[in-house]
């Protein structure tokens, strides 16, 4: 979903740059040897580092044992070997999850490292924080320009919609178009419908991404620290999740009731990221959750044959 946004906004504002593409049918990230091969095949002066496993509340506790080793693979496999191909510019994206389950809301960067995670998502959230701490000891070690961006929650056009192993706004998007068109009285929520988050439409975060890339070295360091360098990407603005199922009510056009199936995890109660530095950066989100929700749903029901 990330890498696909980012490739979108590169061709749009680049004339200059070849983008050369490895996805998951071209390339096993996890194989050392697959990794290297590309590389060296290929003249590569800039790296966004997009592919990772993700997975919704679900898929994180269902699965920990792939979430960490698929992660930690991918991010070593690439950050090391585009430090040995001679990279000097990379951009890592982790998560949100990465800040401890009770950090102080809004989280800012400093959290990082300050208390226990949330259990239901600890083996991502753990692969996530090895990335930056990737980059920042190539950094210190090998004068490289390593980068990483937490984005909050994302959504957005060729997210997973698979009704289990999604994350909440694809999972409900799925299972509200389908109660509206059988006419169903009521839609499932999973959890107290309490926990609060944060969304960021997926073209927001991909602008993010060239921006802080793309960003003069010398402001970067003015507003990160060697050791605590990521940046923080959200829009500021959180909601429940039952706000959230009445959005997506409106915007799907179902009419009847919801009911919130409490045998389901809330996860972290509230995940609100502070985006003080990369405002101070620079950059800010455009698109209200409404709006993005709207243009996803469309995107959706184009492309209902062929969702992941
Ligand atoms: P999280 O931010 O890591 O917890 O990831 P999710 O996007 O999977 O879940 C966010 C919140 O939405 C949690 O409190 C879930 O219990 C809640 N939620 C409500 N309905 C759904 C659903 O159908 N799928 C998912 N994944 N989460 C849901």
């Amino acid at each position: 979903m990330v890498g696909s946004a980012i490739i979108r906004q590169l061709r749009q504002q680049s004339t200059q740059h070849r983008i050369v593409v490895a996805d998951r049918n071209d390339i096993d990230l996890t194989n050392q040897e697959a990794v290297r091969d590309f590389f060296t095949s290929e003249r590569i002066d800039q790296v966004y580092l997009a592919a990772a496993k993700v997975g919704g509340i679900h898929a994180n506790n269902a699965y920990p044992a792939e979430f960490i080793y698929e992660n930690l693979m991918i991010e070593s496999n690439i950050i090391h070997q585009a430090y040995t191909s001679g990279v000097r510019e990379l951009l890592f994206l982790g998560s949100s999850c990465i800040y401890p389950k009770y950090a102080q809301q809004p989280i800012v960067e400093t959290e990082l490292l300050n208390g226990a995670l949330e259990p239901t998502n600890e083996a991502y959230a753990i692969a996530k924080i090895a990335g930056i701490k990737l980059c920042e000891s190539y950094n210190r070690q090998y004068g490289v320009d390593y980068r990483s961006v937490m984005p909050t929650n994302l959504y957005g056009p060729n997210d997973n919609f698979h009704p289990e192993n999604s994350h909440v706004i694809p999972a409900m998007m799925r299972r509200f178009h389908e109660a509206t068109s059988a006419n169903d009285s009521e839609v499932v929520v999973w959890g107290s419908g309490k926990p609060m988050r944060e969304f960021l439409h997926v073209d927001d975060m991909a602008a993010a991404c060239l921006h802080v890339m793309n960003l003069d070295k010398t402001i970067y360091e003015e507003n990160t620290e060697p050791m605590m360098s990521h940046i923080n990407i959200g829009t500021g603005v959180d909601c429940t999740i039952r706000e959230l199922a009445e959005t997506m009510a409106t915007v799907t056009g179902f009419r009847g009731k919801l009911r919130f199936d409490t045998s389901k995890p809330d996860g972290t109660p509230r995940k609100l990221l502070d985006v003080s530095r990369i405002h101070k950066m620079g950059w800010e989100s455009s698109i209200r959750i409404e709006q993005g929700l709207a243009d996803t749903y469309k995107w959706f029901l184009e492309n209902s044959r062929t969702l992941r």
